[in-house]
């Protein structure tokens, strides 16, 4: 379904960008990683799936960075049909106590490097009549919870980038929607496990089921394949006409 498609995805040397880029090779596009760590793994499971696969080391936190990075995919791989903004980065804190400099790392990673990846994505995307624009908020972007400011802040405005960006294009083939994960099992999120298991001295197992208990009401971690799925329909066929969503795959959190 994607084949001759190059989809650029932020964050994703683990997680939910990696489920996602695997979802989005599965179906036949040539993948751009991008992330921290060890990115010669990652780019040996894509390519496994019979598509090409770079991979460029930008810091999401840098404009330069993020300029460089637009450049090298359109230089290597034509032109950058799909953007996966799904860099992201946590912080648990009160606000009086929220260091100013997490602050800044957290609304620079998690929501302008949206805005700088789109607004260097949406011209070649125009001039094609095709794109998609799959913003990863959060159901943080939907609803909050103590200890998360900047995070949730992030979260709530990349959904309002989404809607008018969305907007924007509405009379084009570009469309741009979020995806709004609830608890996903990733490095992300077991270091917030570890966190409660250690201060409640309860094993790692409690810790997630205690987790869970909280906010999901499935009791279940949604999937980074699943949400790969889901990405795998924005840019389908189906999706040319969902435009500005900010959809969430959650267990039911934000239902309640
Ligand atoms: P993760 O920690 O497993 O992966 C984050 C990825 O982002 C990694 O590849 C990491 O190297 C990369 N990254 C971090 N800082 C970066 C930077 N400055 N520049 C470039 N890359 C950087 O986290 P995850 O859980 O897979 O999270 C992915 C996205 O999904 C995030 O935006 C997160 O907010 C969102 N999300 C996660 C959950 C969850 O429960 N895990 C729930 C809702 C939303």
């Amino acid at each position: 379904m994607l084949k001759g498609k190059t989809a650029l995805v932020t964050g994703s040397t683990s997680g939910i960008g990696l489920g996602i880029a695997k979802a989005l090779a599965r179906n036949g596009a040539n993948i751009v990683l991008n992330g921290f760590g060890d990115s010669e793994a990652p780019r040996a499971e894509i390519a496994a799936l019979g598509v090409k696969a770079g991979y460029h080391g930008a810091d999401m936190s840098k404009v330069a960075d993020i300029e460089a990075m637009m450049k090298y995919a359109a230089g290597e791989f034509g032109r950058v049909d799909i953007v996966v903004n799904n860099a992201g980065i946590q912080h648990v804190a009160a606000v009086e106590d929220f260091p100013p400099e997490r602050w800044d790392a957290i609304i620079a990673i998690n929501l302008s490097s949206s805005f700088h990846t789109s607004r260097l994505a949406i011209p070649a995307m125009k001039a094609a009549g095709w794109g998609r624009i799959i913003n990863i908020s959060s159901v943080h972007g939907l609803v909050a919870s103590p200890q998360k400011s900047a995070y949730v802040a992030a979260k709530h405005g990349l959904i309002g980038l989404t809607k008018v960006t969305a907007l924007e294009l509405a009379t084009t083939g570009v469309t741009c929607n979020a995806i709004c994960p609830g608890w996903v099992l990733t490095p992300l999120v077991q270091k917030q496990v570890d966190a409660r298991a250690a201060e409640a001295r309860i094993s790692n197992e409690e810790a997630k089921n205690q987790l869970l208990a909280e906010k999901e009401p499935s009791l279940q971690f949604t999937t980074p394949e699943e949400l790969g799925e889901l990405a795998v329909f924005f840019c389908s066929e189906a999706g040319n006409n969902v435009r500005g969503v900010a959809w969430n795959m959650d267990g039911g959190w934000a239902a309640q």
